[in-house]
């Protein structure tokens, strides 16, 4: 199977995510590489609607790999939620000669896509690029790497002072309704519990853990909290945790800064690995799809799979936090 467009058009879209320049790069450079005409839709679907094209060059992709952000913006749109808006998106698209479309974005973004393709028959397909690792059919998503480490190396300085003070610190990180950046760094930071929406802890289990640890003599602590757990979010947590136990804990929202900052190695190599995949994927008629990665190796996924089916957390990391930190 194999296709005959000339040319695509690349945008991000959701929330942005570090790691987004260097997947821009990589379609860019792949596209030319491939003789394709190559397009920057600003905005995301906003742009397209607005016709916020710009042909790109090598050069114009030059010393970005190493930027957080996304320099084409990522944004969201109420309009293209509109049928009437997703075909003047379509017609705007015709009339510059963009014949094809790789989006980068999250599962919001990839329904937008799949909408796109079932009303036009516009080849498209996605890479995911969300802080949140919550796409069914890829191992990582390309920004959690990062917003990992920057959540990691807050937790480390909160321990210093948390240490110095004998301080039970609550940290909120990010992650939507998933709890991916939460299980994950707070194993990476040695927390002593972590709240996650797919599996709710018991308040009374948590201050059991924190009062024996400080029986033990271990007089700081650190919980962390996914932003989607429910009920929770960090104020409401530590309120509840003084109301049941006396133990006054101090709260830290991390909040945008795991968006930004320059992207980690691992997420550049994604990156520019998924980025090239997604040209050599439409130049062989793929369409519809998300691109991923599973066991290191190129994977694709339909749009539907992508959006309606849900990966699963590896919940048993709950419980080796819980050990490690006893
Ligand atoms: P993310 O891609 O990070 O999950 P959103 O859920 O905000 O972000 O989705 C990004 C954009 O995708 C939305 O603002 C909207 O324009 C578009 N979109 C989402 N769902 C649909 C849909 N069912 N049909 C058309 N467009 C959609």
């Amino acid at each position: 199977m194999s296709s005959k467009i000339n040319s695509v058009g690349v945008f991000c879209s959701g929330g942005d995510a570090p790691g987004m320049n260097a997947a821009i790069r990589a379609v860019v450079r792949t596209a030319l590489f491939r003789n394709l005409k190559v397009y920057g839709i600003y905005n995301g679907y906003n742009g397209m609607i607005s016709a916020q094209f710009e042909e790109l060059t090598a050069k114009s992709v030059g010393n970005l790999i190493q930027r957080g952000g996304a320099f084409l913006k990522a944004g969201r749109s109420k309009e293209f939620l509109k049928p009437e808006s997703r075909k003047l998106a379509y017609d705007n698209l015709k009339k510059a000669g963009i014949e094809s479309l790789v989006c980068i974005g999250g599962d919001g973004s990839y329904r937008g896509a799949h909408t796109l393709f079932e009303e036009f028959k516009i080849p498209i397909v996605g890479i995911p690029g969300t802080i949140d690792n919550d796409i069914y059919g890829t191992d990582y998503t390309i920004g959690f790497d990062t917003a990992l480490n920057t959540a990691l190396d807050a937790i480390d300085k909160i321990r210093d002072t948390a240490f110095s003070h004998d301080r039970l610190f609550i940290v909120e990180v990010m992650g939507r309704d998933t709890g991916y950046i939460a299980l994950n760094v707070g194993l990476a930071g040695g927390a002593e519990e972590v709240f996650v929406p797919e599996s709710p802890l018991s308040l009374e289990k948590v201050i059991e853990h924190i009062q024996s640890s400080v029986q033990r003599g271990k007089l700081s602590s650190i919980l962390v909290t996914a932003e989607g757990q429910k009920p929770g979010r960090a104020y409401d947590l530590a309120e509840a945790i003084r109301k049941k136990s006396g133990f006054d804990a101090k709260v830290c929202v991390l909040g945008h800064m795991q968006r930004g900052g320059s992207p980690t190695a691992a997420d550049r190599i994604l990156a520019s690995r998924l980025g090239a995949s997604a040209i050599e994927g439409l130049l062989k008629g793929f369409t519809d799809v998300a691109i991923g990665i599973q066991n290191d190796q190129i994977s694709t996924t339909t749009f539907l799979d992508a959006t309606t089916k849900k990966k699963q957390l590896k919940l048993e990391l709950l419980q080796l936090i819980h050990i490690l930190s006893t």
